[in-house]
């Protein structure tokens, strides 16, 4: 072992072990401490055998011996002030263990307490089983350790984060937990600077959308954007209400999140409804002071709007809003449809027929195309069926590829989706009223 770098930095025992921190179960401390020890036992008995022979040594060759005993005494200089003050040789150095260079003295206990204190402070606020220290190193720090870098080392992230969970778990009774903690401290021992992360709860389930009139997500005012004016009564809102804000509210109120985001796996229109046994959706809480709530109380409360009902409610995950994110599920849609003419039994039973496994071509609509690319989809229609309200209504119930946009198909949006339902009729149809019934995601 080598103590070269004491030379040019004064490590503490416990910064000195760390270097070697992959060798040896140990404390990085005694694996330190133990290190210089040996080496001093070593440099002062050859000090001590030196004096002892010096006497009978000749003159000429006094002076190596002198120059011998000068480099000693430079190397156990070096020891004492790195916190070797056993050494015998040498007495009366200052040494200032603050003087680290490496740790700078952040594990002595006052420090830590301050530190501790701090966390406990705020983590006081939130409920949390699981936790995970995150040490953040200065720039000067982190360059330091690529310096000094040893093959054996370990940073000093690690050995912060092991000394601040283990007064954690003693303060907290908590649990450590790496994968996927409640909540992160991240910790600047240097400048003392706490602050939390807080994993968000996801509550996912499905919706079902009663009325028509209400969008999917809060729609902020176009004129102010949300700030508030007086052509949206200052709400900021162009809608009062949505199915995210029907949903999220008893949620927000109950886990005392500080915002919150609506995951749906698609979305229907504002004039849609959304029935059969709903459409999946995540809702994330956001900075949770409460993560242990009993879900089916909060859906009774939502289902109590009489406009949203929710379904399924269970506890989940990030991984959930990816898993049906850019999946575009197949849909069981119902379309009351209105002709300009009538239409006779035998025109709906062939429109059922010419629906079926239906190759539609379909360029955006002109009512969507200010936000979506112009650009032609292919989706198919799987099954069709009818039913007759009156000469000129019937219901159209559509099995299709999600996507597909049902107002169009019945349109045919000015020719730009073909083949629609008002071609193969022959004659103007358009869509007055629409339902999902099912999101396939199965
Ligand atoms: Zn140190
Ligand atoms: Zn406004």
């Amino acid at each position: 072992m080598d103590i070269e770098i004491l030379k040019s930095y004064p490590l503490c025992h416990r910064c000195f072990g760390r270097l070697y921190a992959k060798l040896l179960h140990t404390s990085n401390y005694e694996r330190g401490r133990s290190i210089k020890m040996t080496k001093a036992i070593e440099l002062e008995s050859k000090l001590y055998d030196l004096k002892e022979r010096s006497g009978g040594v000749e003159r000429l060759k006094w002076g190596d011996v002198e120059e011998e005993i000068k480099k000693i005494k430079e190397e156990l200089s070096y020891l004492y002030r790195s916190g070797l003050t056993e050494i015998r040789a040498i007495e009366g150095l200052e040494v200032d263990s603050s003087k680290c260079p490496w740790c700078k003295g952040i594990f002595q206990e006052k420090n830590l307490e301050k530190i501790l204190e701090k966390t406990l402070k705020l983590l006081s606020e939130y409920e949390y089983d699981t936790f995970l220290v995150g040490t953040l190193l200065p720039k000067s720090i982190k360059k330091f350790e690529e310096r000094i870098k040893t093959p054996y080392m370990e940073s000093i992230k690690q050995e912060f984060n092991r000394t601040m969970g283990k007064l954690l778990i003693e303060k907290t009774s908590k649990t450590v937990e790496r994968e996927n903690p409640d909540i992160v401290i991240l910790i600047n021992p240097y400048k003392k600077k706490v602050k939390l992360q807080i994993t968000p709860v996801y509550i996912k389930g499905r919706y079902r959308k009663l009325v028509r009139g209400i969008p999917q997500t809060r729609w902020p005012c176009g004129y102010c954007k949300g700030k508030g004016c007086e052509k949206c009564n200052f709400t900021g809102k162009k809608y009062t209400t949505s199915v995210e804000e029907i949903i999220a509210g008893p949620f927000m109120e109950a886990f005392k999140g500080k915002s919150e985001a609506f995951h749906g796996a698609g979305r229907e229109d504002i004039d849609v409804r959304m029935l059969g046994d709903g459409r999946p959706f995540v809702l994330e809480i956001k900075e949770p002071k409460v993560r242990k709530v009993n879900l089916e109380e909060i859906g009774e409360k939502i289902n109590k709007s009489g406009m949203v009902e929710v379904l399924n409610l269970e506890y989940g995950t990030r991984k959930d809003i990816i898993s049906f994110k850019n999946k575009p599920h197949k849909k069981t849609y119902l379309a009351l449809v209105e002709c300009e003419e009538e239409v006779s039994d035998k025109e709906l039973s062939e429109l059922e027929k010419k629906l079926e496994n239906l190759t539609v071509y379909q360029r955006t609509p002109q009512r969507v195309s200010h936000r979506r690319a112009d650009l032609v989809r292919i989706r198919k229609v799987y099954k069709a069926w009818t039913e007759r309200i009156d000469p000129k209504r019937f219901k159209l119930k559509v099995y299709c590829d999600g996507g597909l946009y049902i107002k169009e198909l019945i349109s045919g949006d000015d020719g730009r989706t073909s083949p629609s339902v008002s071609k193969i009729l022959n004659k103007r149809c358009v869509c007055k009223e629409l339902d999902v019934l099912k999101v396939h995601d199965e």
